[in-house]
Formats: C-alpha cells, structure tokens, sequence
C-alpha cells in the first residue's frame, strides 16, 4: 500500500514534503493506519564516531553507549529479507547512513537482497566507498551517494586528527572513482556531497563550494547548525519527561558549550554561494533567507516558520541490531526490534502511535528546532 497520488522525488524535494505533510494531516485526523514509510533510514553506527571528533564532541560516548553497542550486533540476513521485502511491498526507499561503510561485509549482503527486490537505495557515509559498490549501481538500485565532509582538510582542527584526514583521502578517492565511473557507465547515480555548519568551519563555506565544484558534485548539501545550549537541553529534558514519562538521554551529544557562529561571517559567505551556484545544486537546510541566520544561531526556540515535524509518519529509523526508533535522536525510545515483532505492527504500534500524537499536540520538542528533519 502506498499514499494515495504520492509521488516519489527525494525527501529533501519541497513539493514532495508538501505533499506528505497534508496527507499526514489526513491520516491522523481520521485515526487512519499509516501507510509504510517512504524513507527506511538503515543506521550503521560509526566505529569510530569520527564525525564527532570533527567537532570536538564526545557525547556520542558518553550518551548512547547502548547505540555504540549495536554496531556488535548485526542484523541477521533474515532480519534484514524481512525489512527489505516490507520496503518492497510498500515501495519504501532506503537509506544507509554510516562511517566507511563499503567495509561491513553485511552491506554488500544486504544491497544483494535489495537488488533482487529492486528497492532502491540512496547511501550517505562518513570516508569512501570502494569498487565493490559498482556493479549495484550498474543494476540501478543506487541512486545517490552522498560524503559528508563536516570540514576540509587545509583546516588546522582536522589536522590533528590522523583518522579524520584518512577519512577524507578515502573519499576523495572514492570520489575520483564514481566520477570515472559515471564517464562510461550508462546507468549512474548521484554523487554528493554534505557537511553540518559548525563553529569549526562556518567561515570557509566558499572553499567548500570552490571545492564541490571541482570535483563536479552533483549536489552539496549544507545543514545549518545542530547544537543546542545546555540552557535550552534543560527545557528539552523535562518536556520529554513530561511527555512520555521516561527519561531519555541519549539526544545530549547534541548539547555545545561552544556553538559561537558569527552571523557577519557566515551571511556574506551564504549569499555568494546562493548567487553563484547551479540552480537546486547547493541546498541549504533549512533554508534560511540572510536576515533568518542570526535568529537562527542565538534564539533556540526560533524555527523560521517551519514548525511541525512530519518524520515520524515517513521515515523509519533502524538500527544495525533491528530496533525502530521513532527518530534518531530518540534510541531509548523503544519502539521494537524486527527480528521480534512485525514490522508494521512496529510502524503502527501503540509507541509509535503515542509519539506521533504527541508530536502532533505540541508541534516540536524543543531539541526540534535544531534537527534537520523539522526543516525537511
Ligand atoms: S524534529 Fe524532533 S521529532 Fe522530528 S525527527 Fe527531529 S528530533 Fe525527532
């Protein structure tokens, strides 16, 4: 079963969005079941969590020892058939989030079974991929890869991270590799790139666009930035309490003491790249006007008019060990494990039913206003 007159684009696409939030809408106010997903977000857990040593975080250690925990326990091929031929049924899209992913000998199982079921995937992984990744892309079933780049390697910070700069090398090589590929291949996809704005590389954003154009990306894909203040955690842990009567604490890697953006710096910078860019090739997410940037970097409680979250009704969150969350932030809100439970009795079930209502009551957490999926 799919939503009715749905028309599949990707997720960052504006009409598409607008499309699923009306038809959200209609769901929840005729207490319908809600269809499958459109998007099934696979999460390999990083080993190494590079990514948050880019911005010098070590919460992710600190909060989600459980999450850093399901990276040892893999999904077995029947789980995961399990998963794939629910996505088939209701022609959901995956999306494989992870750090050098191309290096987990489940993966290339689990693109196998999606071949077979021609359920298309898009990947987005911190450092490359190899050539093994080639032959699905001839099969058609990859239609993007994105590497998220959270700084660029002339930058003194990533210097002194060995592991971030080899990072970088493999997939800059992966990269050149896709690029070639795409010279002769008459099936291709999309290659990408992205980075979150940080304190650590909000000034040189142009040399990113310099050097996204260089290598001739199909899209660059920048996310203003994700922290919060501890002031504003307080307000996001007692509201959660208040919600769901459980303490969860897992969303505190996204808590900086030290998230100082100089907007002087940043808007000139954002109105070049707007000026300048291929039209729809350089996103910005959300998409701020300029006079929107300061608002968005010292109000936490400022959303830019985009005040609701819909993920929760299109995006499936699960992790490498089988548990569905209801969205990523959120691990230690149990929804249920796959190799346990049905899949839509998960996506339909009474915990996920209570966080959609809940969402839909009070419009956002607070921890909201700085997640991209608000502004998706
Ligand atoms: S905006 Fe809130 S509810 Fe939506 S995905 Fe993000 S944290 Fe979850």
């Amino acid at each position: 079963m799919n939503l009715p007159g749905f028309n599949k684009k990707t997720f960052f696409h504006r009409s598409f969005v607008d499309r699923v939030k009306s038809l959200a809408q209609y769901y929840i106010g005729n207490s319908l079941k809600i269809a499958p997903p459109q998007i099934i977000t696979f999460r390999f857990v990083a080993k190494s969590q590079s990514c948050f040593v880019y911005s010098g975080c070590d919460g992710f250690y600190k909060y989600r020892p459980s999450q850093t925990a399901f990276s040892e326990k893999h999904m077995s091929l029947r789980s995961f058939r399990k998963l794939a031929d629910y996505a088939a049924d209701g022609e959901s899209e995956f999306f494989f989030w992870g750090e050098d992913i191309s290096k987990s000998e489940d993966f290339f199982g689990y693109l196998d079974y999606l071949s077979l079921k021609a359920v298309p995937c898009r990947i987005l992984t911190i450092g490359g991929v190899d050539e093994r990744i080639l032959p699905y892309i001839t099969k058609g079933i990859i239609k993007e890869i994105i590497f998220s780049f959270e700084g660029h390697p002339s930058q003194k910070h990533y210097k002194a991270f060995p592991e971030v700069m080899n990072m970088y090398q493999s997939a800059l090589n992966a990269i050149n590799l896709l690029k070639d590929f795409q010279l002769t291949s008459p099936v291709k996809s999309k290659v990408s790139g992205s980075m979150i704005i940080s304190e650590f590389n909000y000034y040189f954003l142009d040399e990113m666009l310099a050097w996204s154009k260089s290598r001739d990306l199909d899209y660059f894909y920048f996310f203003h930035g994700n922290s919060i203040l501890p002031s504003h955690a307080g307000a996001h842990a007692s509201k959660f309490y208040d919600t769901f009567q459980l303490s969860s604490d897992s969303w505190r890697d996204r808590v900086s003491e030290c998230n100082t953006i100089d907007s002087a710096i940043l808007i000139p910078q954002m109105r070049v790249i707007q000026k300048n860019i291929r039209k729809q090739s350089h996103i910005f997410t959300p998409d701020l006007k300029p006079w929107q940037i300061s608002p968005y970097y010292t109000d936490y409680n400022y959303t830019a008019g985009f005040d609701r979250c819909y993920a929760p009704w299109f995006i499936m969150n699960v992790f490498e060990n089988g548990d569905v969350v209801s969205c990523a932030n959120f691990p230690d809100y149990p929804l249920g494990n796959i190799a346990e439970s049905s899949i839509d009795e998960i996506w339909n079930g009474e915990a996920m039913r209570k966080f959609r209502s809940e969402i839909m009551l009070c419009d956002r957490l607070p921890l909201c206003t700085r997640c991209s999926c608000l502004y998706s």
